[in-house]
């Protein structure tokens, strides 16, 4: 009945922008088939719409698990109208074809994965049969069916549809895009199913991240490597924060290192709730300041190494308001207290629109990033030879971390502080690594030297005098070399040290501040001690 007429059939669980799509089409002469939810939606914007029933002379049937399985609707896409015999076919059982398909999934992802959990049948019932189906089918014969998946691409559609050119090159990344979102599904689909088979085992028996290009980037680590930056688009891009969703107000093109070096400062930033600044340098935090002006953090975390901070990346937990940008343009380095600091990115949370303007004013080049905060519970992934290392995210808040005092000395209260705040630094410095902190600052820290006692001494010159009464955080116990690390930091002037445990000296580590009248912080998480 309908053949002969351009026809769109649209199923959409997530209706942003279907009016758009929907008076688009009916602009454009498009007879439009429905599902129940949406040719409703559809109805109440005024627009003419056949339902999915009245094409197939079925109702929908068992709570929707059956809607659009039918020959009526699947030959209707799968046809190939170049092939005369399949079209012969459509017209001996009177099927129209489809050239338009429209189709966004249940929303399963954000059902299981929602603060309120799911029952176990009801995530069941959140697997979406018929959707997929039909994009399958759409995106297998792109080559004469529009599939699109993303309400991003209404516009282009219709763009599309609108000119006389027909493109293959734009139905197969249409297609390309279609199966994507399939497999993101599936993905998802079979690691809930996993999870749900096993209690003690909560990682997935299979991974499957679905990594979208975000951009291709000019070049690697190196001139000569190839490279881009892809974003993991499991389904749950809705509520994904981080450095692969931030926003770039301004600036030359994000290179890879830079997007290494934006992460550091963000997710080091990200985890102190005062007003906080970092600068990172080559991925490490070379700075790191909270106080309740941003203004004299920023300064304070520039202060405390200017060269390494110069050309580095400043990051904020805080809005960048007019006075804070007028301070990043015009701050001068302390190391001569002459030249105009410079950097690559800044990152934060957001900008005042003065902010902005002076920030963009301070440099045609300068990155302005503007990022939200990391989803937490997401698998962290680290490439090995011919395989990926997994573990959850170390999503610990300070609050979480429990602080055990092991030595004679009980803590002050301000050292109590300070180790904390070390503590938080050292989490983000590359191993093996020691943070030297007092009073909310960061004085000194020393990294990714194979031998702490080295990372110590650089951390110690760092911080130079300031160093007495100070804390140290070290990121693993003190090993068989503990006595020199532990006494020397002792000798130069450290109040408490925080450290995890666990070395068969650690009894030594301690007797050892006893007698110099240090307090050794042993810091256990309750997690460990469980
Ligand atoms: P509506 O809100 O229009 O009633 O339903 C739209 C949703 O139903 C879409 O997300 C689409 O993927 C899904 N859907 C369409 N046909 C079927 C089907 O036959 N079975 C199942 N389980 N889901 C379907």
């Amino acid at each position: 009945p309908l053949s002969g007429n351009r026809q769109a059939l649209i199923s959409l669980s997530d209706k942003k922008d279907l009016a758009v799509l929907g008076n688009g089409l009916q602009d454009l002469g498009y007879q439009i088939v429905s599902t129940g939810g949406t040719a409703s939606a559809l109805e109440s914007a005024g627009l003419p719409v056949t339902k999915v029933e009245q094409l197939t002379s079925f109702p929908e049937m068992l709570d929707g698990r059956v809607k659009t399985l039918h020959p009526n609707v699947h030959g209707g896409i799968l046809a190939r109208r170049d092939q005369k015999h399949h079209m012969a076919s459509l017209s001996k059982h009177g099927i129209g074809t489809f050239d338009v398909v429209v189709v966004n999934l249940y929303p399963f992802y954000e059902k299981v994965t929602s603060a309120r959990g799911i029952e176990f049948e009801d995530g069941i019932e959140n697997i979406d049969i018929g959707g997929p189906a039909m994009i399958r089918a759409a995106a297998k014969n792109h080559k004469d069916v529009l599939v699109v998946v993303d309400s991003e691409d209404y516009p282009a559609l219709l763009e599309f549809l609108k000119g006389d050119k027909d493109d293959q090159q734009f139905r197969r990344k249409l297609a390309w895009k279609a199966f994507q979102h399939v497999a993101s599904y599936d993905s998802a689909v079979s690691e809930w199913l996993w999870k749900q088979t096993s209690e003690e085992d909560k990682f997935p028996q299979s991974l499957t991240v679905p990594m979208l290009l975000k951009s291709p980037l000019r070049y690697g680590e190196n001139p000569h490597q190839k490279a881009a930056f892809y974003v993991d688009k499991s389904l749950s891009e809705v509520n994904a924060g981080g450095i692969a969703t931030a926003i770039q107000h301004h600036g030359k093109e994000m290179s890879y290192n830079n997007y290494l070096d934006a992460d550091a400062a963000w997710n080091c930033v990200s985890e102190f709730e005062s007003p906080t600044c970092v600068v990172v340098k080559h991925t490490n935090p070379c700075g790191v300041a909270s106080r309740v002006d941003i203004l004299e953090a920023y300064r304070l975390a520039v202060k405390a190494d200017p060269v390494s901070a110069f050309g580095g990346i400043v990051a904020f937990n805080i809005e960048v308001d007019e006075a804070l940008a007028k301070e990043i343009r015009e701050f001068r380095s302390p190391a001569d207290g002459e030249t105009r600091m410079f950097y690559e990115i800044v990152v934060a949370p957001n900008y005042t629109k003065k902010g902005l303007e002076i920030l963009r004013g301070k440099s045609k080049t300068l990155r302005i990033l503007e990022a939200s905060k990391n989803e937490k519970g997401k698998l962290s992934l680290r490439q090995v030879g011919g395989g990926w290392l997994a573990q959850d995210s170390d999503d610990l808040t300070p609050q979480e971390i429990q602080f055990k005092a092991v030595s004679e000395k009980a803590p002050q209260k301000s050292e109590l502080a300070d180790a904390e705040f070390a503590w938080l630094c050292v989490k983000h410095v590359k191993s093996n690594a020691i943070v030297i902190a007092k009073n909310n600052c960061m004085l000194g820290m020393g990294s990714g030297q194979p031998n702490r006692l080295e990372s110590l001494r650089i951390a110690l010159k760092k911080a130079g005098e300031e160093v007495k009464g100070a804390a140290l955080a070290s990121d693993a116990f003190f090993p068989f070399a503990w006595k020199d690390a532990v006494e020397e930091a002792c000798e130069s002037g450290v109040s408490v040290i925080a450290e995890p445990g666990g070395s068969i000296r650690d009894g030594d580590a301690i007797d050892c501040c006893n007698k110099i009248n240090v307090l050794t912080d042993d810091i256990v998480r309750e997690i460990l001690m469980s």
